[in-house]
């Protein structure tokens, strides 16, 4: 990967040197950073390069904690990522058509042209016409995989005809990875340069109120990452809870990934029969897209019963398609019921 993918005023920036940052050891007091002394657990700011919770999720993942960058969820590693590259007005990113929604809202915030390729009808990746739609100006490819909203893996094959014949950066979503069939690109990180991986601990870890998610690359890309992001992205009392739950939690978490996946089996089985459904779309992910023959009545009768889901019908190839979460037993009980129940 070369350099010059980043926008020059990127790389020739003095980034912001907080005062926690410039003095990391044990001191007898802190007089630096003007916040008020009387310790009531939050009255310090946050470690800037959150250096517990990095190393802890860096052994989870088995990757090297200079390869890891950690934001605001991983939509403000989406956002770095596209204002790191994308000079305002003149380059663009292409994304695939189904996507996930935030990656064409985050280039328009930044004034940054999206040229959307469409998935082949079945949602399959196609690398080809991914790189006829490259020009001069294309900075970044973003591939999700599983895919939001449609839940299937994108073909890796695919994925690595794009990385080896792209220039710029491709960035692979993989917030539903832990609900897939297929292994994570995360063990190949070191073969590509120019690959960005994003995980997230919103889905299977169950921490969305927390707001913390990962960018995984070459330290070149991690270190400019961390360089613009702002100082205290992630608050103590995240980092805090990460660490705890990450420590305590990982048991249970295989358990409940297991129990989703078991569920979405049961569901989809279910919808396949429904008189209502046209077709039930295969999935990797914890939600399951499902083409109904009349989905705004279906969709509005589920609201009336207190249940509430995602109407895709206006996405590309998605017509009639409602996007279901997998829920706990339970819940995906009274969205069962609900559907017999209907006619
Ligand atoms: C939910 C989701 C995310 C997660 O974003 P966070 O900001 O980490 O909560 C990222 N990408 C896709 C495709 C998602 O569906």
């Amino acid at each position: 990967m070369n350099k010059s993918i980043f926008r020059p005023n990127i790389l020739a920036l003095k980034p912001y040197s907080s005062a926690r940052s410039e003095y990391q050891g044990q001191a007898i007091c802190y007089l630096d950073a003007n916040e008020n002394p009387y310790e009531n657990r939050v009255n310090r700011y946050p470690d800037p390069l959150q250096m517990e919770l990095r190393t802890i999720v860096s052994q989870i993942k088995k990757t090297d904690a200079s390869n890891l960058f950690i934001g605001n969820g991983s939509d403000e590693a989406i956002d770095l990522l596209i204002r790191a590259t994308c000079n305002p007005g003149v380059d663009e990113i292409i994304v695939t058509d189904p996507s996930y929604g935030m990656y064409s809202v985050s280039a328009a915030i930044n004034q940054v042209k999206v040229k959307k390729v469409p998935l082949n009808i079945d949602f399959n990746l196609n690398s080809n016409e991914i790189l006829k739609n490259v020009d001069d100006n294309t900075k970044l490819i973003l591939l999700c995989s599983p895919n939001n909203p449609t839940g299937n893996e994108l073909e890796r094959k695919e994925i690595l005809h794009i990385i080896n014949n792209f220039q710029g950066l491709v960035i692979v979503d993989e917030a539903y990875i832990e609900f897939s069939s297929q292994p994570s690109l995360l063990s190949e990180l070191s073969k590509y340069p120019n690959l960005v991986i994003l995980q997230t601990l919103s889905k299977a870890y169950g921490m969305a109120g927390l707001r913390i998610g990962f960018a995984f690359a070459s330290n070149i890309i991690i270190d400019v990452l961390n360089s613009i992001k702002p100082p205290y992205n992630v608050s103590v009392v995240a980092q805090d809870m990460a660490v705890q739950l990450l420590r305590s939690q990982s048991e249970n978490l295989t358990k409940q990934v297991k129990e989703i996946i078991n569920e979405r089996k049961k569901l989809t089985d279910f919808l396949v029969l429904n008189e209502h459904v046209i077709k039930v779309f295969p999935s990797d992910a914890n939600f399951i897209l499902v083409r109904f023959k009349q989905s705004e009545i279906i969709f509005n009768y589920l609201t009336k019963m207190g249940i509430i889901v995602r109407n895709r019908s206006k996405e590309l190839n998605c017509e009639g398609c409602l996007r279901f979460t997998v829920g706990t037993p339970a819940e995906n009980m009274q969205l069962m019921n609900a559907l017999l129940k209907y006619n």
